[in-house]
């Protein structure tokens, strides 16, 4: 469904792709869209892989995101998203919203005046919610460990990474790469940012153009999707690709241009899992633990998919979207899915 709020200038798209395992779940995107039409087609590819991903990661929960253009010049930031929240609590529960990129856990606050149908609130005592951002950091972790092991026979401690974009979850992402012992190279719009990065993990910093050619051993997409096109599949030296961005692949054909390389891409929908895993948890009522568990499990699904997809001679990306219709598939019309 498309919205314009006149007063508060709130001007969007929310989009069920699949509700089939429950409801519609994907967090809410505020960006800078030429036309509603561009704000419609990212949502349709959003929505889509946010279905792909509930269902790989086992949630009870569709897929579907809503994209929010943002407003030219100064606006009410509050009143914007109180109006979303009247959208979302229009589709009486098919719909439930979380943070994505360009907002926060304070927006979410005010979703929620309108609407219960909304995580990534602030956390209330030792229960599940907040910024969703250093879950996806932890299971990017665990996806990039198994792919190292496969392709390189290395541990995370042996290689270099490319961390593409240090937002929310791509600092995070630094932070236990760094832990591990991992060498990081590091891009970054936001020069004072890269610099924290550069001096905290003793990160090398380029160009975002720059580090796509670098010679790394993995290359860790955080920014925005769509980065791995024909020029830039060409270019790359990294073995490995995994990171948190998601629509990593500019067309699905790419997946198969990176196997031809000899670069293990591991599907974005399914090393990003663990920010809408938590997300599951706060609203469903999981313990902290379970959503833990859950985000480590992110590793062994990762190893299941990669053996599918040696076992079928098809790519990672063919495996795991596999495996996720699969799940879908084998639900009973009208039948709910236990959490
Ligand atoms: P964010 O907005 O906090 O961070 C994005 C960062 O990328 C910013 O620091 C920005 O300056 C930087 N950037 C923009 N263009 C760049 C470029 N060309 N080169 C290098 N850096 C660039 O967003 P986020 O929440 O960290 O999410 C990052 C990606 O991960 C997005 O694609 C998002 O959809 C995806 N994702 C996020 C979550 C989550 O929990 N936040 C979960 C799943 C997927």
């Amino acid at each position: 469904m498309t919205f314009h709020d006149k007063d508060s200038g709130a001007s969007g798209v929310i989009v069920l792709h699949s509700t089939t395992l429950g409801p519609a779940a994907g967090g809410c995107r505020l960006w800078h869209y030429a036309d509603d039409r561009s704000a419609t087609v990212d949502a349709l590819r959003l929505a889509e892989g946010m279905a792909l991903k509930n269902a790989l990661a086992d949630l009870p929960f569709g897929g579907g995101k809503a994209v929010i253009r943002l407003p030219r010049g100064a606006f009410d930031r509050a009143a914007l998203f109180q109006a979303f929240g009247r959208q979302v609590a229009e589709l009486k529960g098919r719909y439930v919203t979380a943070e994505d990129v360009g907002t926060s856990v304070a927006d979410m606050a005010e979703v929620a005046t309108r609407t219960c149908h909304v995580a990534g609130l602030p956390v209330s005592g030792q229960k599940p919610g907040g910024d969703p951002s250093p879950w996806t950091a932890l299971g990017v972790v665990q996806a990039m460990r198994v792919a190292v092991r496969q392709r390189l026979g290395a541990e995370l401690s042996d290689v270099t990474v490319g961390v593409q974009g240090l937002g929310h979850v791509g600092y995070a992402l630094c932070e236990l790469l760094h832990e591990q012992g991992a060498r990081l190279i590091v891009a970054e719009p936001r020069s004072e940012v890269a610099a924290r990065a550069a001096d905290r993990f003793g990160a090398m910093v380029m160009t975002s153009r720059a580090l796509l050619s670098a010679r790394v051993d993995v290359l860790a997409p955080c920014a925005l999707g769509g980065v791995l096109d024909a020029d830039t599949v060409a270019q790359l030296r990294a073995s490995v690709v995994c990171g948190a961005a998601n629509n990593q692949l500019a067309s699905e054909d790419m997946a198969e241009r990176l196997a031809a390389r000899d670069i293990l891409y591991a599907p974005d929908f399914l090393a990003n899992a663990g920010g809408i895993i938590n997300v599951a948890g706060e609203y469903l009522g999981w313990r902290t633990a379970e959503v833990r568990r859950r985000v480590l499990a992110v590793g062994r699904k990762m190893g299941a998919v990669l053996a599918l997809a040696e076992q079928n001679g098809i790519t990672p990306d063919e495996a795991a979207r596999a495996m996720a219709l699969e799940r879908i598939a084998q639900v009973p019309r009208g039948q709910a899915v236990a959490a």
